[in-house]
């Protein structure tokens, strides 16, 4: 444990310790593949929220709250590190025997507050790389314990698993010819394949016991609650399967509900609920492909794996009672922002790294505003040689590449499709999200256009000055190797069907 010393002159105190013992605690709950039209307090008439939807009324809910990346590893990357993805050479998506990882030498939220005397755990979907013998896990990243799967639930073959109770098997194809999904604890894998209608309750349990013990060691505590809902192939529990009116992405929703209830019952009932600091977001945008079993985006265009705002504009919630005033907010922020907040909350030095993320210490705590005046969005594949996709400045929405994907088919625009190929744009395409949220209506295509000249040019200076200042890093996702796959029986044979305990 950190004890502090407070030194004035030759005179050292350890005053620090009371100080101390007031740092507040953070949970960062990451939902996966949840689009901003999924909740119920985001408008959706049949999704059974009602956990998440008394924080946003107990919170701050967010309008314009953005991920950096469509896609889950390179958004997570960005979560963890307040850097765009390109910093940390995170593209593209790893897979079950993916050699690489975030770097070990990026800094994460975790290993920001560790030396402050954070107790710290991740549970859940962590898909930040799992190398050779566990070289990438969360606990090689600053998390004292990890409980959960190194990388997406369908990445295994899920066809005879269970995935609602009492034996309802998992719907369509996961990954083939590649191990059973592992569950793991730090670096040993406990259950391969995994059980999905017990996986959750155990998720909890282990949340409930990090956050008991951290308490009654009077230590502050950091706990990043990242669920695998609700990304396809949709599960739940007993008490959830069939239970709600929106089929089983609503049951899996249902559930992840739940869990976020369960998690501020478990502050409350420890007595740090005023002392905790919840945020709540999403990777990124719903996978439309999956039709009614993947995601909504509301209003918004396009979903999964696109740059249009489907893809990358979240529902947020912070949520801290008696220290955040209860409302909504349109201002901008990010994903990047989550790290220099918690910083600026516990007066962590920022590490020694250029970061891409803002304090929102004003705006959470003090009605004021939002540092942001940009994002800036790549593809999941980001290439140096096209740089930006699109970015939004202040209200508005440049596209200078567009591009449809595969993840985004099931709904009728064409733009959200595989077939819409890479376009360039030249002038971009513009939009002024807060007339048209759902970028229908190209300014550049309007009478009106000339009036938008400044913005235009604005937002010219504004990537011409990101870009150059961007250094991409070497790619991460270095290849796979199958010796690299996990397994419960290290040596067993054939790989991969024996790996199962
Ligand atoms: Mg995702």
């Amino acid at each position: 444990m950190f004890l502090g010393k407070f030194c004035f002159w030759s005179l050292c105190i350890p005053a620090l310790v009371s100080a101390f013992k007031d740092l507040p605690n953070f949970v960062l709950i990451f939902a996966d593949d949840l689009g901003y039209g999924d909740l119920g307090c985001y408008g959706h008439p049949t999704s059974v929220t009602p956990n998440l939807d008394t924080l946003a009324v107990r919170g701050l809910r967010f309008t314009d709250f953005y991920s950096t990346c469509a896609a889950c590893s390179p958004s997570r990357a960005a979560l963890l590190t307040g850097r765009y993805q390109t910093r940390s050479g995170v593209y593209g998506v790893f897979e079950v025997a993916s050699i690489g990882g975030l770097p070990l030498s990026e800094v994460t939220i975790a290993e920001m507050l560790k030396p402050h005397g954070y107790a710290t755990a991740m549970v859940g979907k962590w898909h930040l790389g799992l190398g050779a013998n566990g070289t990438f896990l969360p606990i090689h990243q600053g998390f004292d314990s990890f409980l959960g799967v190194p990388y997406s639930h369908d990445q295994g073959p899920c066809q005879n698993l269970t995935c609602f109770p009492p034996d309802t098997k998992c719907f369509g194809m996961c990954d083939q010819d590649v191990v059973l999904l592992p569950v793991f604890q730090n670096d040993k894998i406990i259950q391969q394949p995994v059980n999905f209608p017990e996986l959750v309750p155990l998720y909890r349990k282990f949340s409930r016991e990090f956050i008991a013990r951290a308490v009654g060691q009077k230590q502050p505590f950091f706990l990043y609650y990242a669920s695998h809902h609700t990304h396809y192939p949709q599960f739940a529990s007993r008490e959830y399967a069939r239970q709600s009116p929106r089929g089983p992405f609503g049951d899996a929703l249902l559930e992840f509900d739940a869990s976020v209830g369960s998690l501020v019952k478990t502050l409350r009932d420890y007595g740090v609920e005023n002392n905790t600091l919840v945020f709540f977001t999403s990777d990124n945008g719903p996978e439309t492909m999956r039709m009614s079993r993947g995601g909504n985006s509301g209003l918004l265009k396009c979903g999964k794996a696109t740059t249009y705002e489907g893809g990358v504009r979240e529902p947020a919630i912070a949520y801290w009672p008696g220290r955040i005033t209860p409302g909504v907010t349109h201002e901008l922020a990010s994903t990047l922002d989550i790290l220099p907040t918690l910083a600026s909350i516990t007066g962590t030095p920022y590490p020694n790294v250029t970061l891409d993320g803002f304090d929102l210490s004003e705006l959470l705590f003090r009605g004021g505003k939002s540092n942001r005046n940009t994002m800036f969005y790549y593809p999941m594949n980001a290439d140096e040689l096209l740089g930006v996709y699109a970015m939004r400045y202040k209200k508005y929405k440049a596209h200078f590449y567009t591009k449809g994907s595969i993840k985004s088919e099931g709904t009728p625009d064409p733009d959200c499709k595989h077939t819409a190929a890479l376009t360039f744009h030249d002038p971009p395409l513009l939009f002024d999200l807060e007339f048209d949220p759902s970028e229908n209506y190209n300014l550049l295509d309007s009478e009106e256009r000339a009036q938008y000249e400044p913005v235009l040019k604005a937002i010219r200076l504004e990537k011409s000055t990101f870009e150059m200042a961007m250094k991409f890093a070497k790619n991460q996702n270095k290849g796979s190797d199958p010796r690299l796959e996990p397994c419960c029986k290290p040596h067993c044979s054939p790989k991969p069907s024996c790996c199962q305990c």
